[in-house]
């Protein structure tokens, strides 16, 4: 069986190693000294000050808004994962869906102004498959309408930006650290805020913790605090996340030079990207009879490649009155992300690529 993603393990005596710390301290979270090592390496490779490790990617974005106030209208990608729409609801926000622009399915910024009312108070936007979103544009319309940016980086992890990390940009950035991502925790997540904002980082250091500052409960807070095992985990996958990133590079570059690109089209890379971390390996098919031909053809022969992102949020049954986006929920039904991982066979690529390149013709266009 291959997947469309295998997560990676690290040495299992490495590992083992850093949980014999955890078995003589007892300390197992609340802030013990290995998320906070975790924390300062994640710092260092990122190039940020205000970064805090969470148990997901997906309570950052809802702490985020929270720390931010923000209640009202959010402008939102429909070209995302379920969670960036689910989150919105979950702390009271209305999404407002906003098109994807058809070369690198990133929120169009050019169909943001017009969606802003006097009760819009952000915009939430992801960085699709790692890619950077119109970042200059979002910032210019956010600022000119007092908006706050607050960006789901959940695939942004090792990508730059003009030579910054793709997450220190925004009011916020959060991550995810979920075993299927790039770098991963098993479970995690991070929560990104701007180096020059203390009053807002201490602000997301008590939402994580319940609102505790010691004996008092200074705010509103939720459980988001990880533990040292997932912390293990971190600083074990983390010196090794160059190597990742290198070896999916090497098998993208497999998939792109044996793909037939007269009958796929690819998601261009963002100007401005510095580093890519080749976080999913997508194809958008001519057709959806297309895409179910080559998922049927992959199945058949134990792969499974995955429909992500699938369908476009904007049409999610738990939606009333969600804005129409023709060309996200075009891509949504044509996009297919293959299966993408460090110690993926070359075999197995060359063999995908032919399924794939026979998949298509069999269905014309
Ligand atoms: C994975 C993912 C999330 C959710 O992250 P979790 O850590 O699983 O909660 C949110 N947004 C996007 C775009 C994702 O891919």
């Amino acid at each position: 069986m291959i997947n469309v993603t295998k997560s990676y393990l690290p040495d299992l005596a490495e590992y083992t190693r850093l949980l014999e710390g955890v078995w003589e301290r007892v300390h197992l979270t609340n802030d013990g000294p290995l998320v906070r090592q975790l924390e300062e390496q994640m710092r260092a490779y990122l190039g940020v000050r205000n970064l805090r490790f969470c148990t997901n990617g997906t309570i950052v974005m809802q702490i985020a808004l929270k720390a931010m106030g923000i209640t009202g209208e959010v402008i939102t990608t429909p070209f995302s994962y379920c969670a960036t729409t689910n989150v919105l609801l979950w702390e009271g926000c209305t999404p407002v869906f906003a098109d994807i622009r058809a070369d690198d399915f990133t929120i169009d910024a050019d169909l943001i102004e017009p969606l802003v009312t006097e009760r819009t108070q952000a915009i939430l936007a992801t960085h699709v498959y790692g890619n950077a979103c119109q970042i200059e544009q979002i910032e210019a319309i956010a600022h000119k309408h007092n908006l706050k940016v607050i960006y789901d980086g959940a695939h942004a992890f090792g990508a730059e930006y003009n030579g910054r990390s793709l997450l220190s940009y925004g009011d916020a950035s959060t991550c995810s650290f979920h075993a299927t991502k790039v770098f991963h925790t098993v479970e995690g997540g991070c929560l990104i805020t701007p180096d020059d904002d203390d009053e807002l980082a201490t602000t997301v250091q008590h939402y994580r913790t319940f609102g505790h500052k010691f004996d008092e409960y200074y705010s509103m807070g939720i459980n988001a605090k990880n533990s040292e095992l997932h912390a293990a985990m971190g600083l074990c996958v983390l010196p090794k996340v160059d190597e990742l990133i290198a070896a999916r590079q090497a098998t993208s570059e497999r998939y792109d030079s044996q793909l037939d690109f007269s009958r796929l089209q690819r998601p261009t890379l963002t100007t401005g990207m510095t580093r890519y971390n080749y976080a999913y390996y997508p194809v958008v098919f001519a057709s959806e009879q297309a895409l179910l031909n080559t998922v049927e053809a992959l199945n058949a022969q134990g792969i499974a490649p995955r429909r992500y992102f699938y369908p476009s949020l904007n049409t999610l049954s738990f939606l009333t009155n969600a804005e129409a986006c023709p060309i996200s929920e075009d891509i949504a039904r044509r996009v297919l992300c293959l299966p993408l991982y460090p110690g993926l066979p070359d075999e197995d690529v060359d063999r995908i690529c032919q399924l794939v390149n026979e998949a298509i013709v069999e269905v014309g266009v």
